[in-house]
């Protein structure tokens, strides 16, 4: 971090107004090229950007610039999560179907239950969904958004639902194929407002959940529309282990249509080839990992030192969790790191600090929202997480980064900040009550059981 030092005390000296020096932690910034962990300062400007930040005592520049200042001696300062993939609203859908694939587990939630949500529900489940993933140390999330049959109104209850949340998001839009791509455009002018990323605006980006369900004409539309409007998207592909075979006969088709190229983003990714591997890299393509789904359903590993070696963007997601079914990072590298060894039977590969890079940095570079998220750098906002090793008790701290990824949990973050806000401490959300939270969604997945029934 040391290269941060002298640039931030040139900045430092050029602008004015308060800000808030958090000093005494140790930083692991996960910015590209910075590998250490050392103690060091933080100011964060009261915009919510971070202005500077070092190792060892803060400058007195940066003292003088802080209006107040915060010791955190004996915490690790870390970037918050970003998950690549992730479907909120199956927040309230733990614990189903637990011998089943992908398609048997969809049958069980999406085919069951998707015609039988009502005014609210879809709101509430986001909610839930999303506040869950924050206190667990996910700060941006990609929202994979799904359209069952919910009349519209329903539907976009998930991105109003996430916009007056504290944890910042991509919205996957999920285009109503049955309508025509007029609708489409009218519908994407009339729901979403303009994106303007700022540390205190949650929506960073629009994103489309692109889906090959219907006609090739159907998947050229999606395509050429997020073309059109230069937006990332999004597909599920090469996940059930027993449909691998009629997924990767699709690769050719996704090639002739221009599906693949430096926007596309492939969740899960599992069962590639050599052919699709080589063709997705050199398209700029990336894939996004979620170890904790992908062991839930027994869809298999993806071989994540080989797809980085080729040069494919990776990064991670805690996908939905009905299918992780904790959303907490944490696990998920573990889980990732861990079977990745085991089917290696190496440790020298993929390190603790190559996963948290992955589920942060790498994560908000496949998203195109590296400028703003994922690494703790001047000019980003200052979204972080303050984790203490010593609640609960993990003992001396030998190597912060592997100490993070090896011996931590989400039980371990004692704040969260968001543009420079404390938006969790303690596991509490201020200004939200997330025991009603619960309850209520509990009530409507009552009454959701109940008109299904009666179905
Ligand atoms: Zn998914």
């Amino acid at each position: 971090m040391h290269r941060f030092t002298l640039l931030s005390f040139l900045s430092i000296a050029t602008l004015g107004q308060a800000a808030t020096l958090y000093q005494g932690a140790t930083i692991v910034s996960l910015a590209d090229g910075d590998d250490t962990a050392v103690p060091g300062w933080i100011l964060v400007d009261d915009n919510g950007y971070i202005e500077a930040l070092g190792s060892g005592a803060a400058p007195e520049a940066a003292s003088e610039k802080a209006s107040e200042s915060i010791d955190l001696s004996g915490q690790i300062v870390m970037p918050g999560f970003v998950s690549g993939h992730s479907h909120l609203w199956q927040s309230a859908f733990r614990g189903i179907a637990p011998d089943g694939e992908l398609w048997p587990w969809l049958d069980a939630i999406h085919r069951t239950y998707g015609d039988d949500f009502a005014e609210g529900d879809l709101a509430a489940v986001t909610t839930h969904g999303a506040l869950d993933q924050l206190v667990h140390g996910v700060t941006t999330t990609y929202n994979h958004s799904h359209w069952l049959d919910f009349p519209a109104e329903l539907y976009f209850e998930q991105f109003q639902a996430e916009a007056k949340l504290p944890q910042r998001f991509v919205y996957a839009h999920c285009l109503p194929l049955k309508e025509s791509p007029a609708v489409w455009r009218e519908q994407i002018d009339t729901y979403f407002p303009e994106v303007q990323p700022a540390p205190d605006a949650p929506f960073l980006g629009l994103s489309l959940n692109v889906r090959n369900y219907g006609s090739e004409e159907t998947l050229d539309e999606q395509i050429k529309l997020a073309n059109e409007l230069g937006l990332t998207y999004q597909l599920h592909y090469l996940e059930q282990s027993s449909r691998q075979e009629g997924d990767r006969a699709e690769w050719p088709s996704y090639m002739e249509h221009k599906v693949v190229g430096p926007r596309t983003t492939f969740a899960h990714f599992i069962h590639t080839d050599a052919a699709i591997l080589k063709d997705a890299a050199a398209a700029g393509a990336a894939m996004v990992w979620n170890p904790l789904s992908n062991g839930r359903l027994g869809s298999g590993l993806a071989d994540i030192p080989g797809y980085l070696k080729a040069g494919l963007g990776v990064g991670m997601g805690v996908d939905g969790q009905a299918s992780a079914d904790i959303s907490d990072p944490f696990e998920n590298m573990r889980m990732g790191l861990y079977a990745t060894r085991m089917q290696d039977e190496n440790a020298d590969g993929l390190q603790p600090i190559d996963m948290l890079r992955l589920h942060t940095l790498r994560t908000a570079e496949v998203l195109k929202v590296d400028a703003y998220v994922g690494s703790l750098e001047p000019g980003k906002f200052a979204d972080f997480l303050v984790i203490d090793p010593k609640s609960p008790a993990t003992g001396p701290v030998w190597n912060p980064a592997s100490h993070l990824v090896f011996s931590c949990s989400s039980a371990n973050i004692t704040a969260i900040y968001v543009g420079g806000k404390k938006v969790v401490e303690d596991g509490k959300v201020p200004g939200q009550d997330l025991a009603a939270l619960s309850t209520e969604v509990a009530q409507r997945i009552a009454a959701i059981q109940e008109r299904q029934s009666r179905n």
